[in-house]
């Protein structure tokens, strides 16, 4: 199972070496077999890079963002090659805050989906309805967020991808989506895909949940047969709020 951890606009470079430390020591005494991830700001790639190198995690590292572009006159960007030198593994793409505060819509996220595969990086795709609805206004919501990336990308393109699904009103607000809503629409999404791609086994589709996971609701979504991981946002901050959360899944999967 992946746990992506997502820091967005938060940490610094002084916690960088006592976060990976202290993580890489409790995931080894535990022997965690799950992926984890964690994407800090850009500007803490290199660091945590040279951090999880000198102590060999298997703790990978993830991005929050991407150019469409891979290099030139694009003032501010960092391209897919770059990420590539730090051993980024996932890149974010579509999460709800990019598309409201950077005004990224569907042609853009495609565009970033499409260069994140072509470099043989995985992207995470977000999609998630703004309001809680009902199950088919969110479901065609979603939908409508999965075709644009077919249309622009083709067929064939969630395999090698993960999707997130991340009700935009479940992030950072303190309320989870309920598990079995969240388990019906991952299996709707799974189904939508397949008929899609015709040969794409449902098994092999990957789709986690984000919004609000903590330690206390975290079983509830992994024991769900169609979530497939989790996107955690605040509580990946402090080791204290992260590490219950990959232990309870740990002990899950076993
Ligand atoms: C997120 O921003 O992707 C997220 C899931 O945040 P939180 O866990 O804080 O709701």
């Amino acid at each position: 199972m992946l746990i992506l951890c997502n820091w967005k606009l938060n940490g610094n470079k002084n916690m960088l070496e006592s976060f990976f430390t202290k993580l890489n020591n409790l995931c080894n005494k535990f022997k965690i077999k799950n992926d984890i991830s964690i994407s800090p700001p850009t500007i803490y790639l290199s660091d945590s890079y040279n951090i999880l190198s000198n102590i060999k995690s298997k703790i990978s590292l993830s991005a929050q963002n991407v150019d469409i572009n891979l290099k030139g006159a694009f003032t501010g960007e960092t391209s897919a090659i770059m990420l590539k030198d730090f051993n980024v593994k996932y890149v974010i793409v579509g999460h709800s805050e990019r598309r409201k505060n950077h005004y990224e819509n569907d042609n853009i996220i495609s565009k970033k989906f499409n260069i994140i595969k072509k470099n043989s990086l995985i992207p995470v795709l977000c999609v998630g309805e703004f309001l809680k609805e009902s199950f088919c206004k969110s479901y065609m919501f979603i939908k409508k967020q999965i075709d644009t990336i077919f249309i622009k990308c083709g067929e064939k393109s969630f395999r090698n991808s993960i999707i997130a699904y991340e009700p935009i009103w479940a992030i950072g607000s303190g309320v989870s989506a309920d598990p079995d809503y969240v388990n019906d629409i991952h299996f709707s999404i799974k189904n939508y895909i397949c008929e899609i791609d015709n040969f794409f086994k449902k098994n092999n589709i990957i789709i986690q949940y984000g919004g609000s996971i903590s330690k206390n609701n975290v079983y509830n979504f992994i024991s769900k047969k169609h979530i497939d991981g989790i996107l955690v946002g605040g509580a990946s901050l402090e080791i204290k709020t992260l590490f219950p959360i990959i232990k309870i899944i740990d002990s899950f999967s076993k």
